[in-house]
């Protein structure tokens, strides 16, 4: 996919990247509490994405009929979680002035947030659709009341449970569940889902946050916290084809781990699903 070949920054005028997605790394790992190393996520899944093709036979588009830009990685040296989540906000900030789309690279899944925030700035209905097996809605973890684990529950703090549909989960506590119910959020996957979903979005604008760990770990075990049960790639595909009808406005995919990642596998996945959404967007 050669994406690093397609790089361009902004100096190439604002209006080039108007309505297109831009791409941009978050190589954060500050929280996680099992297997750490999701920060050198971004730099696998753009090695990877050189080795598959621009064209997506499901989508029947291909990379090359359309641009986007790559802006590289966001800094995070020497920088405290705080300061790491301000540079996405503003990272985001930036793109959004530009009319483009943000399509972030995690990882840990925490980088959702402040591109959530915003977004949330500039547009006040859209709906966050959460791929993921965990539910990641606990009110705190460890004594921390923001990181992976709790990162949805912070942006439904933002945005309410009514504007949060949750697909894959098949992982949390038994508290989280029953929010989960009480408020509505989670919704089966299997065929014909998507009717009560599209329903849910009544023609709201989307963004989607996607942990891969949403996948089956047979097929994705590059994950710090993989959960048995997971999807297959067709259930990814049934994703992507609803995708096709809605308005998409921006998209991250978190915590692949590539040192986790012994036959590189899960990077190639990482790479391709982040073409469809590339193609989607
Ligand atoms: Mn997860
Ligand atoms: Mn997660």
């Amino acid at each position: 996919m050669e994406m690093t070949m397609l790089r361009f920054l902004e100096s190439s005028g604002s209006t080039a990247i108007r309505n297109r997605p831009a791409l941009f790394g978050c190589p954060l790992d500050q929280t996680s509490t099992f297997r750490s190393g999701s920060d050198k996520a971004p730099k696998a899944i753009r090695e990877a994405s050189d080795s598959i093709e621009t064209y997506s036979p499901f989508l029947d588009r291909d990379l090359i009929d359309y641009k986007f830009a790559d802006l590289g990685d966001i800094d995070f040296s020497n920088a405290d979680m705080e300061t790491c989540l301000n540079r996405i906000e503003s990272f985001c900030s930036t793109i959004l002035n530009h009319g483009a789309k943000p399509l972030a690279l995690g990882g840990e899944h925490t980088v959702t947030l402040p591109i959530v925030r915003g977004l949330n700035k500039v547009c006040q209905d859209f709906v966050v659709i959460h791929l993921d097996a965990h539910t990641d809605l606990r009110e705190s973890y460890e004594g921390a009341s923001l990181n992976h684990a709790t990162v949805i529950r912070r942006v439904v703090d933002l945005i309410g449970s009514e504007r949060l549909i949750q697909l894959g989960i098949r992982s949390g506590t038994r508290e989280e569940f029953a929010w989960m119910k009480q408020n509505g959020t989670l919704y089966q996957w299997d065929k014909g889902s998507e009717k009560s979903v599209l329903k849910r979005l009544n023609n709201r604008e989307v963004y989607v946050t996607l942990d891969l760990d949403v996948m089956e770990p047979a097929f994705l075990p590059g994950t710090g916290n993989p959960e048995a049960g997971g999807w297959f790639y067709d259930d990814l595909e049934r994703f992507f084809k609803m995708l096709t009808s809605v308005k998409l406005i921006g998209a991250d995919v978190v915590e692949l781990n590539p040192g986790l990642d012994k036959s590189g596998m899960s990077s190639v996945l990482a790479a391709k699903i982040v073409r469809e959404l590339l193609l989607i967007i």
